[in-house]
Protein backbone atom coordinates (compact mmCIF):
# COMPACT_ATOMS: atom_id res chain seq x y z
CA UNK A 1 0.00 0.00 0.00
CA UNK A 2 1.20 3.27 -0.79
CA UNK A 3 1.29 5.79 2.49
CA UNK A 4 2.51 8.97 -0.21
CA UNK A 5 1.26 9.64 -3.53
CA UNK A 6 2.10 12.42 -5.32
CA UNK A 7 0.32 12.86 -8.95
CA UNK A 8 1.20 15.31 -11.04
CA UNK A 9 2.25 18.12 -8.99
CA UNK A 10 3.39 21.44 -9.60
CA UNK A 11 4.05 24.40 -7.03
CA UNK A 12 4.85 28.18 -9.05
CA UNK A 13 5.83 31.02 -6.45
CA UNK A 14 5.29 35.08 -7.67
CA UNK A 15 3.06 36.57 -9.58
CA UNK A 16 2.40 37.22 -13.19
CA UNK A 17 5.41 38.58 -15.15
CA UNK A 18 7.35 36.77 -12.08
CA UNK A 19 6.67 33.30 -11.93
CA UNK A 20 8.87 30.70 -10.50
CA UNK A 21 8.15 27.31 -11.10
CA UNK A 22 9.37 25.04 -8.44
CA UNK A 23 8.30 21.76 -8.67
CA UNK A 24 6.95 20.93 -12.17
CA UNK A 25 4.46 18.07 -12.84
CA UNK A 26 6.13 15.44 -10.29
CA UNK A 27 4.63 12.31 -9.75
CA UNK A 28 6.10 9.66 -7.57
CA UNK A 29 4.59 6.63 -4.84
CA UNK A 30 6.18 5.71 -1.47
CA UNK A 31 5.34 2.48 0.30
CA UNK A 32 4.47 1.41 3.48
CA UNK A 33 8.40 0.83 5.36
CA UNK A 34 10.16 2.57 2.97
CA UNK A 35 13.05 5.02 4.11
CA UNK A 36 13.31 7.11 0.80
CA UNK A 37 16.30 10.03 0.96
CA UNK A 38 15.14 13.20 -1.25
CA UNK A 39 18.52 14.97 -2.67
CA UNK A 40 19.00 18.38 -4.95
CA UNK A 41 20.85 20.80 -5.19
CA UNK A 42 20.08 23.60 -2.80
CA UNK A 43 17.10 26.00 -4.19
CA UNK A 44 15.62 22.59 -6.12
CA UNK A 45 12.51 22.50 -4.31
CA UNK A 46 12.77 19.59 -1.61
CA UNK A 47 11.35 21.67 1.10
CA UNK A 48 8.69 22.43 -0.87
CA UNK A 49 7.80 19.73 -1.81
CA UNK A 50 8.28 18.29 1.78
CA UNK A 51 5.37 21.02 2.75
CA UNK A 52 3.23 19.96 0.35
CA UNK A 53 3.42 16.18 1.45
CA UNK A 54 2.65 17.39 4.65
CA UNK A 55 -0.14 19.57 4.17
CA UNK A 56 1.88 22.47 5.25
CA UNK A 57 1.16 24.55 1.96
CA UNK A 58 -1.12 24.13 -1.39
CA UNK A 59 -0.10 22.95 -4.51
CA UNK A 60 -0.80 24.96 -7.66
CA UNK A 61 -1.76 21.85 -9.27
CA UNK A 62 -1.61 17.86 -8.74
CA UNK A 63 -2.54 16.08 -6.18
CA UNK A 64 -1.00 14.56 -2.58
CA UNK A 65 -2.43 11.36 -1.28
CA UNK A 66 -1.36 10.24 2.22
CA UNK A 67 -2.81 6.56 3.16
CA UNK A 68 -5.08 7.38 0.25
CA UNK A 69 -6.61 10.57 1.24
CA UNK A 70 -6.46 13.34 -0.70
CA UNK A 71 -5.27 15.86 1.60
CA UNK A 72 -6.21 19.23 -0.38
CA UNK A 73 -9.54 17.90 -0.24
CA UNK A 74 -9.71 17.90 3.84
CA UNK A 75 -11.01 20.23 5.29
CA UNK A 76 -8.74 22.17 7.60
CA UNK A 77 -9.76 20.76 11.01
CA UNK A 78 -8.90 17.30 9.28
CA UNK A 79 -5.49 18.20 7.77
CA UNK A 80 -4.80 19.61 11.26
CA UNK A 81 -5.58 15.68 12.57
CA UNK A 82 -3.52 14.09 9.77
CA UNK A 83 -0.60 15.94 10.72
CA UNK A 84 -0.51 15.65 14.45
CA UNK A 85 -1.17 12.11 13.79
CA UNK A 86 -0.11 10.18 10.73
CA UNK A 87 2.89 12.46 10.15
CA UNK A 88 5.88 13.23 12.29
CA UNK A 89 8.21 16.62 11.25
CA UNK A 90 11.53 16.55 12.06
CA UNK A 91 13.33 19.54 10.88
CA UNK A 92 16.93 20.89 10.85
CA UNK A 93 16.88 23.11 14.27
CA UNK A 94 14.93 20.39 16.51
CA UNK A 95 12.18 23.04 16.75
CA UNK A 96 11.85 21.87 21.09
CA UNK A 97 10.01 24.11 23.35
CA UNK A 98 12.75 25.21 25.75
CA UNK A 99 11.12 25.91 28.82
CA UNK A 100 9.63 22.42 28.79
CA UNK A 101 11.64 19.03 30.13
CA UNK A 102 12.95 16.20 26.98
CA UNK A 103 9.72 13.81 28.32
CA UNK A 104 7.52 16.78 28.29
CA UNK A 105 8.39 17.75 24.59
CA UNK A 106 7.78 14.16 23.83
CA UNK A 107 4.70 14.42 24.82
CA UNK A 108 3.29 17.61 23.37
CA UNK A 109 1.58 15.96 20.64
CA UNK A 110 -0.03 13.15 23.13
CA UNK A 111 -1.52 16.84 24.76
CA UNK A 112 -2.36 18.73 21.79
CA UNK A 113 -4.35 15.55 20.40
CA UNK A 114 -6.37 15.37 23.80
CA UNK A 115 -5.24 12.08 25.24
CA UNK A 116 -4.69 10.90 28.29
CA UNK A 117 -1.39 11.57 29.43
CA UNK A 118 -0.61 7.92 31.68
CA UNK A 119 -2.29 6.18 28.69
CA UNK A 120 1.37 7.03 26.94
CA UNK A 121 3.78 6.29 30.06
CA UNK A 122 4.81 3.24 28.64
CA UNK A 123 5.29 4.37 25.34
CA UNK A 124 6.78 7.07 26.66
CA UNK A 125 9.48 4.94 28.74
CA UNK A 126 10.27 2.54 25.42
CA UNK A 127 10.91 5.57 23.15
CA UNK A 128 13.19 7.12 25.51
CA UNK A 129 15.22 3.96 25.92
CA UNK A 130 15.05 3.65 22.44
CA UNK A 131 16.64 7.47 21.38
CA UNK A 132 19.11 6.61 24.60
CA UNK A 133 18.39 9.25 26.75
CA UNK A 134 16.55 8.04 29.80
CA UNK A 135 19.19 9.70 32.30
CA UNK A 136 18.49 12.95 30.54
CA UNK A 137 14.50 12.88 30.66
CA UNK A 138 14.25 15.59 33.55
CA UNK A 139 16.68 17.88 31.35
CA UNK A 140 16.08 21.03 29.83
CA UNK A 141 16.96 21.26 25.39
CA UNK A 142 19.54 23.74 26.86
CA UNK A 143 21.42 21.41 28.65
CA UNK A 144 21.75 18.58 25.45
CA UNK A 145 23.89 18.65 22.76
CA UNK A 146 22.36 18.84 19.33
CA UNK A 147 22.09 15.55 18.17
CA UNK A 148 20.50 14.93 21.79
CA UNK A 149 18.15 17.38 21.10
CA UNK A 150 17.19 16.42 17.61
CA UNK A 151 16.92 12.83 19.15
CA UNK A 152 14.40 14.50 21.34
CA UNK A 153 12.56 15.81 18.55
CA UNK A 154 12.56 12.15 16.23
CA UNK A 155 11.36 11.06 19.81
CA UNK A 156 7.91 13.91 19.46
CA UNK A 157 7.49 12.81 16.25
CA UNK A 158 6.98 9.00 16.84
CA UNK A 159 4.86 9.45 20.33
CA UNK A 160 1.83 8.73 18.29
CA UNK A 161 3.06 6.58 16.10
CA UNK A 162 2.57 8.06 12.86
CA UNK A 163 2.95 6.37 9.19
CA UNK A 164 5.24 8.34 8.18
CA UNK A 165 8.43 10.83 9.37
CA UNK A 166 8.98 13.69 7.15
CA UNK A 167 12.79 15.02 7.84
CA UNK A 168 13.95 18.34 6.32
CA UNK A 169 17.97 18.16 6.35
CA UNK A 170 17.65 16.13 10.33
CA UNK A 171 21.29 16.30 10.49
CA UNK A 172 22.34 19.20 8.65
CA UNK A 173 23.21 21.01 11.91
CA UNK A 174 25.34 18.21 13.30
CA UNK A 175 28.52 16.81 13.44
CA UNK A 176 29.38 13.67 11.62
CA UNK A 177 29.50 11.76 14.58
CA UNK A 178 26.06 12.71 15.99
CA UNK A 179 24.58 12.60 12.67
CA UNK A 180 25.41 8.81 11.94
CA UNK A 181 23.89 8.84 15.71
CA UNK A 182 20.78 9.96 13.91
CA UNK A 183 20.51 8.55 10.93
CA UNK A 184 20.91 4.89 13.15
CA UNK A 185 18.12 6.48 15.10
CA UNK A 186 16.04 6.48 12.00
CA UNK A 187 17.13 3.50 10.76
CA UNK A 188 16.02 1.43 14.21
CA UNK A 189 12.52 3.44 13.93
CA UNK A 190 11.85 3.03 10.32
CA UNK A 191 12.82 -1.17 11.43
CA UNK A 192 11.12 -2.10 14.69
CA UNK A 193 8.48 0.54 14.54
CA UNK A 194 7.23 -0.04 10.80
CA UNK A 195 7.17 3.97 9.92
CA UNK A 196 7.51 4.87 6.74
CA UNK A 197 10.99 7.65 6.27
CA UNK A 198 11.70 10.03 3.50
CA UNK A 199 14.20 12.54 4.73
CA UNK A 200 15.79 15.27 2.97
CA UNK A 201 19.73 15.44 2.88
CA UNK A 202 22.75 16.93 1.20
CA UNK A 203 25.08 13.46 2.41
CA UNK A 204 25.11 10.75 0.11
CA UNK A 205 26.29 8.94 3.10
CA UNK A 206 22.69 9.32 5.27
CA UNK A 207 21.35 8.90 2.04
CA UNK A 208 22.33 5.25 1.59
CA UNK A 209 20.66 4.21 5.02
CA UNK A 210 17.86 4.53 2.91
CA UNK A 211 16.16 1.97 0.37
CA UNK A 212 15.87 4.80 -2.53
CA UNK A 213 16.75 8.07 -3.51
CA UNK A 214 14.94 10.40 -5.30
CA UNK A 215 16.88 12.84 -7.44
CA UNK A 216 15.45 16.48 -8.12
CA UNK A 217 16.51 18.72 -10.42
CA UNK A 218 14.72 22.28 -11.91
CA UNK A 219 11.45 20.84 -10.57
CA UNK A 220 11.57 17.26 -11.88
CA UNK A 221 12.88 14.32 -10.30
CA UNK A 222 16.14 13.09 -12.77
CA UNK A 223 16.46 9.57 -10.99
P1 LIG B 1 15.44 23.45 -1.21
O1 LIG B 1 14.78 22.97 0.03
O2 LIG B 1 15.67 22.38 -2.22
O3 LIG B 1 16.70 24.20 -0.95
P2 LIG B 1 13.13 25.19 -1.41
O4 LIG B 1 11.99 24.28 -1.60
O5 LIG B 1 13.33 25.77 -0.07
O6 LIG B 1 14.46 24.49 -1.94
O7 LIG B 1 13.00 26.41 -2.42
C1 LIG B 1 12.89 26.22 -3.82
C2 LIG B 1 12.62 27.55 -4.50
O8 LIG B 1 11.35 28.03 -4.11
C3 LIG B 1 13.61 28.64 -4.18
O9 LIG B 1 13.87 29.36 -5.36
C4 LIG B 1 12.88 29.49 -3.17
O10 LIG B 1 13.30 30.82 -3.24
C5 LIG B 1 11.44 29.33 -3.60
N1 LIG B 1 10.51 29.46 -2.47
C6 LIG B 1 10.38 28.59 -1.45
N2 LIG B 1 9.41 28.98 -0.60
C7 LIG B 1 8.90 30.12 -1.09
C8 LIG B 1 7.86 31.02 -0.67
N3 LIG B 1 7.16 30.78 0.44
N4 LIG B 1 7.62 32.10 -1.44
C9 LIG B 1 8.33 32.34 -2.57
N5 LIG B 1 9.31 31.53 -3.03
C10 LIG B 1 9.60 30.44 -2.31
MG1 LIG C 1 15.32 23.10 2.02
Amino acid sequence: MSIVKVSNLSKVFGEKGNLNKVLDDITFEIEKGEFVSLMGESGSGKSTLLYLIGGLDKPTNGEVFINENDINKLKEKQIAKLRRKDIGFVFQFYNLVQNLTVEENIMLPVIMDGKKEKDYKERLDKILKIIGLEAKRHSLPNQLSGGQQQRVSIARAIILSPSIILADEPIGNLDSKSGEEVMKLFKTINKEEGITILQVTHSEEAAKYGNRIIRLKDGKIID
